[in-house]
Formats: C-alpha cells, structure tokens, sequence
C-alpha cells in the first residue's frame, strides 16, 4: 500500500554540530509574552493566562535562507524568539517538570503578516493567514539542553537586527511566562508530543522588513539567524 500522491517528508531542523536532525510535528507560539510588546501592540500587560496560536511544521525556514517576501501583505514583521523543541510529550505536565519535556532549544523569528493579523483582530477572526503563511518559521539549528541549559532561566540577551541596526533587544528573563509554565498551560490544551516547538514570544521593538533586507538575530548561548528577504 501506498500514498495516492507525492508527499514531502516530515520537515526536518539541523542540530548544531551534528549529521542528526529533528523532525518538527507542530509549531505552536506563545502570544504577547513580553509586557513592553504586549503595550506596543495595544494589549494589557497584565499577567493573564498565556495563549497560543499554531503555525504548519513546513513553515519552518533554516539558517541562512533568503525567503520570498509574502504575498498578500505590505507589513511584513519580524519577532524574534527563543525556542523551545519538545522531546518528550505529555499532557497536563506539572510545572515542576515540565523542563525535562524539553529537547533543545533554537533561535526563532516569528515572521507575520501584521496587517493581515490586525485585520483578523479587528474583525474577531482567526489569525492563521497572518501568521501561518509559507516560509513564516525561520529556525536555527537546535542545541541539546545538555549543552545549553534552559535559556530563559537566566537573563541572557535576545536582539534582532535588520541591516545591522539593532530592532530588538531584551533578555530572557522578561518571559511573562517561562519554558516551564508555558509548557504546563499548553499541555491542558493539547498533549504535547516529541517534535513539537514551541515560540516563546517576542519582546518590543517589531516592525517592518522590506524586500532586500536581512534579518540577524541573537540569542546568549543558543545561537545566531541570518534570514535574507529577497
Ligand atoms: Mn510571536
């Protein structure tokens, strides 16, 4: 028996300093999870309950690509993030355990359609098409928790550029919601399962990227993106 069409494979992330690589299952996002983004876009701050949007798991974009500027969109944003890659699932996970549910961890930008997003807001609909678009998951090699630790753990330094000026900047500490209750929330949603990542939020500092600009994020102790527009 098999399939009726060609189908692509499980999308795949490299792990740094190795042949091996991780298949991705789902991409889910975590919104508004720095206070001084959550006021740049017009939210309340204040610490409710974390929630999540999905992106497809072949919307993922490796290091050092240059992706086609998107249809359907005249503001297109950056959101730089850390990310989390789950390698042992569960569901209802305990928050006291929760960071051994953890794999690795990789440097991400969450790419959006921000006017498509914003209409979607203003008319009470979904955001899929403003966040879940071709090529709208850029993601660095993963690093093992064994070489990395837990980043937002301590106040590493997370920053975005574009053409060498600084857009982003902010430290992992200022998660609203960290790795662990993060992981926590979402598995009373949904049972997580190995290969799902997780995008932790963005701090302030968002905009716009134009054709012909490049994108360079950092994050202290996982790594470097560089994503080209063309
Ligand atoms: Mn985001």
């Amino acid at each position: 028996m098999s399939y009726v069409i060609d189908i692509e494979d499980r999308p795949q992330l490299p792990i740094e300093g190795s042949d091996d690589t991780f298949p991705v299952r789902r991409i889910y996002c975590v919104g508004r999870n720095y206070r001084a983004h959550a006021i740049e876009m017009g939210a309340d701050p204040d610490r409710e309950p974390p929630f999540f949007f999905m992106k497809p798991a072949d919307a993922i974009v490796r290091n050092g690509s240059t992706i086609s500027y998107p249809s359907k969109t005249e503001n297109f944003h950056y959101e730089i993030e850390l990310v989390a890659a789950i390698g042992r699932g569960g569901r209802n996970i305990a928050e006291a355990g929760a960071l051994d549910h953890v794999w690795g961890y990789g440097v991400g930008i969450d790419l959006t359609r921000r006017d498509v997003q914003q209409a979607a807001k203003d008319m009470g609909r979904p955001w899929d098409m403003g966040k879940g678009f071709d090529e709208s998951a850029p993601c660095t090699a993963l690093r093992p928790v064994g070489d990395v630790g837990h980043p937002d753990t301590g106040n590493g330094a997370i920053r975005l550029k574009v053409d060498g000026e600084v857009k982003q900047e902010s430290t992992l500490d200022l998660h609203i919601w960290n790795v662990a209750e993060t992981i926590a929330y979402l598995s009373e949603y949904v049972t997580l399962e190995p290969g799902d990542l997780i995008y932790m939020g963005t701090p302030d500092g968002v905009g716009p990227v134009r054709p012909g600009q490049t994108m360079e994020g950092h994050i202290d102790g996982v790594g470097d993106i560089t994503i080209a527009v063309a």
